[in-house]
């Protein structure tokens, strides 16, 4: 007979909280162990002793089947003298020691504790804040560590006997949740509004929201504003009080059958709406659907989202039909989480609670494309959970990010936490959730920064931010090497690639606004290679809130009059704008790819001026023929087939940071196979635009829009023919690209490439021209992904 050996085992990563040591307990049993199980400040330690087979197979298994919200990020086995224990035990908590457990998510309503909320039965028989060890708030309401009920928001509800009995009990599924509650020791429900105060407070909120109010609901990351969401009144009323002219609405809705009567929903996207995640998944609405006009205007897109808690389980059934839900703030400000009070003026009444919520977490959004998710605010039931970075950075970073769609970025070792959506950095309400968030995540997570990135605008708030910390090495990072960075962190990679960055604006390293960038690059540098036209930005950030200036100016670039055309008879201002163009005074000039698509839209009648960012190019991609851009892509890709004598002519050289380009000899076959298929492709319909000089040559784009307007071509055929032309010639830069440098992969980032259309076409080009292409599926592609992008360039740098 083997003696029997003895290990001791680290387990590090989400942990704690998610029923890790009632697993390894079972699974010592399973195994014939003896020994114990304990958490400390790492994470989760084990002694475990028995025969060396029974040993090795438990910790493969540790590593192999964890429970289902647990991450494991390491398995550190040490040899230890066997001590001959009889049993294996669970040991209590330890606190000392560096603080490097990991929190969370907060995670949807488990399938269990549904049946338990609907169970008469039950002693949680609809009980709204029900939950487990697999399922229940977690971030959200975490306020230090270790991760246990006194640092949490749940600590001033001591627990009943009987919720005790379930926290102490190893077998039970309940055995050290921490948010553990019932009827008789948990938080409660409070309604204030019209009607029987003393009724079931969700009953009352249902009969408001189907009587046509506009409720406030205290969620689990801030506070929602409700309305029925077939109610065009309701939704109407809720629009005007919110200031929210535009910007479509989510949807709640009670189970996968409603969704599907709403929109349609591919496997992808039914596996993201039901993941414990839960975010709001922008699905293709049905024609049918019944929803009110004004849920998502000028949208064939509709957000739909499932309960993810219980409170919303009951309201949405109790309501029995779709309901807008959407957050609770006024225009701008950050959504309401302490109290009601900020929505007084939207809400006709409040389904409140006194469960306090520490860090406010608004709901995450997706998009599927090409067969997986497209992250576009990833927020609650994402963040904190580290990404893990393929290289371990050396001193801890921070990243700051940008300014819209703000987020901060912290990361040690191997795991960079990339924190939850933060909102636009432009007032001192978010500023503040900014700087409390950065110091949230510091102690939680146990990072203290030794360097710290930040973009090279010098008036984002995030940029004076870090100018003002003191005793950290700075390092700025240009914003679409931010972008592309993040791209490749997203997918486990280095670089070099070449990068194709399409975006709003981002400062460049010239002081020109960049947003439409070819770039050769890698974590380290880059080295621009090719980019849009430049063009005037008439009236400065003016021309972003009204893109029909960017329709002007890009007119202009193409050397058309256009004051015959519809946009210039729409826009009074038209004549001062082409004065104020002609004096070149006071007109920063950019890049951007994002001002082309406002140009565009603007001048094919679908966008003047905008109340929210990107709203022009959303609505452009929206009033797009999709079918007609699939069969236009192929044609405008042949319609610009490179002229080989114009690809070794891009490349203006400008350098940034370590950055050696590559010397591999020149491979041909990517652009070969794409004239090959270029070739074979059918008549032109897309627009063809000119490469040549390093520049992209947006205005061939502005010329085949404008003479399709003037031949009383339909709108959606001219934005299906811009997005065809538009991906044939990023196509162009990128084969031209590879061909010189001799790279064969392609990275996609920039807040347009949220634009799934686009998206779609040019990797589609891309593949068909042989090229591997990356694109984002755990960051977003906007100004969210950039504080990841600094870090892992910051990382980077601080190795090289
Ligand atoms: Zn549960
Ligand atoms: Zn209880």
């Amino acid at each position: 007979m083997t003696a029997p050996a003895r290990s001791r085992i680290r387990v590090a990563g989400i942990v704690q909280g998610v029923g890790f040591r009632p697993f390894v307990h079972a699974l010592a049993a399973e195994f014939g162990l003896a020994g114990f199980v304990g958490n400390d400040e790492t994470g989760v330690l084990i002694e475990a002793e028995g025969p060396p087979a029974a040993l090795s197979g438990f910790v493969a298994a540790l590593r192999e089947r964890p429970p289902a919200l647990a991450v494991v990020t390491g398995v550190d086995v040490r040899p230890l003298t066997a001590v001959g224990d009889a049993a294996f035990t669970i040991a209590p908590s330890t606190a000392h020691g560096p603080r490097t457990t990991l929190v969370s998510p907060d995670t949807a309503t488990c399938a269990d504790c549904l049946r338990e909320l609907r169970d008469p039965a039950d002693r949680r028989h609809r009980y709204p804040f029900t939950n487990c060890t697999n399922c229940g708030p977690r971030f959200t309401i975490v306020t230090g560590v270790p991760y246990d009920r006194a640092a949490t928001t749940m600590a001033p509800f001591p627990m009943c006997t009987d919720c005790a009995r379930e926290y102490a009990d190893p077998a039970d599924r309940r055995f050290h949740a921490q948010p553990v509650c019932c009827p008789a020791c948990g938080p409660r429900l409070r309604w204030t509004g019209r009607g029987d105060t003393t009724a079931d407070p969700i009953a009352a909120a249902a009969a408001a929201l189907r009587a046509g109010s506009v409720v406030a609901v205290k969620g689990l990351g801030g506070y929602h504003v409700a309305a029925l969401a077939a109610d065009e009144t309701a939704v109407g009323a809720l629009r005007a009080r919110k200031h929210r002219e535009d910007k479509p609405f989510a949807v709640l809705v009670p189970d996968l059958a409603a969704a599907h009567a709403l929109a349609e929903i591919d496997p992808v996207e039914e596996e993201a709406l039901t993941s414990r995640r839960a975010p709001i998944v922008l699905l293709r609405r049905r024609p049918d659907a019944a929803l009110a006009s004004s849920v998502a205007p000028g949208n064939r897109y509709v957000g739909v989202l499932l309960p993810y808690t219980p409170l919303h389980h009951l309201l949405a059934g109790d309501v029995g039909a779709p309901v807008v839900l959407t957050s609770g703030n006024v225009s701008d400000e950050p959504i309401a989480y302490r109290d009601a009070a900020p929505l007084a003026p939207i809400a006709d009444a409040v389904l409140d609670h006194d469960r306090a919520i520490h860090t406010r977490a608004d709901d995450s959004v997706v998009r599927v494309e090409r067969g997986q998710v497209l992250p576009i605010r990833r927020s609650r039931g994402f963040a904190p959970e580290p990404l893990a970075l393929t290289t371990p950075v050396g001193r801890p970073v921070l990243g700051c990010g940008a300014e819209l769609k703000s987020t901060f970025c912290l990361a040690r070792g191997p795991l960079a936490f990339l924190s939850h959506h933060i909102g636009d950095l432009e007032n001192a309400e978010t500023l503040r959730s900014f700087t409390e968030g950065v110091a949230h995540y510091r102690r939680l997570f146990d990072v203290e920064p030794a360097v710290v990135a930040h973009d090279l605008h010098p008036e984002y708030l995030s940029t004076k931010y870090a100018l003002e910390l003191a005793g950290v090495d700075l390092v700025g990072v240009q914003h679409h090497h931010a972008h592309l960075a993040s791209c490749l962190a997203d997918n486990g990679e280095a670089g070099p690639v070449i990068g194709l960055a399409c975006d709003g604006l981002g400062y460049g390293t010239d002081g020109v606004l960049w947003g439409g960038e070819v770039m050769e690059v890698s974590l380290t540098g880059f080295r621009r290679l090719a980019h849009l036209e430049e063009v005037a930005l008439p009236g400065g950030t003016t021309a972003i809130r009204q893109p029909w200036r960017m329709a002007a100016s890009w007119l202009r670039a193409a050397g058309i009059d256009g004051d015959d055309l519809p946009v210039a008879r729409r826009n009074p201002g038209w004549a001062t704008v082409g004065r104020l163009l002609d004096s070149r005074v006071g007109q920063p000039v950019t890049t951007s790819v994002g001002r082309l698509f406002d140009a565009v839209a603007a001048l094919v009648g679908v966008r003047d001026t905008v109340n929210y960012e990107g709203q022009a190019a959303i609505e452009l991609e929206q009033a797009a023929d999709e079918s007609a851009a699939g069969a236009a892509t192929a044609a405008a890709a042949a319609g610009a087939a490179p002229n080989p004598r114009e690809s070794v002519r891009i490349g203006r050289g400008d350098e940034a940071g370590a950055f050696r380009p590559t010397k591999r000899p020149v491979r041909s076959p990517p652009a070969s196979s794409l004239r090959k298929r270029m070739s074979r492709s059918g008549p032109s319909n897309g627009y063809p635009a000119r490469m040549s000089g390093g520049l992209l040559y947006g205005s061939d784009l502005i010329s085949g829009v404008v003479t399709d307007l003037r031949a009383g071509v339909e709108v959606a055929l001219i934005a299906a023919r811009f997005h065809a032309g538009l991906a044939g010639l990023l196509t162009r830069a990128a084969v031209d690209a590879c061909a010189t440098t001799g790279l064969d992969t392609v990275a996609l980032s920039g807040g347009v490439f949220q634009n799934v259309l686009l998206l779609r076409l040019l990797t589609a080009d891309l593949d068909a021209a042989g090229l591997r292409v990356l694109t984002h599926s755990r960051v977003p592609p906007n100004d969210a992904g950039v504080s990841l992008g600094q870090v892992a360039v910051a990382a980077a740098r601080d190795r090289s």
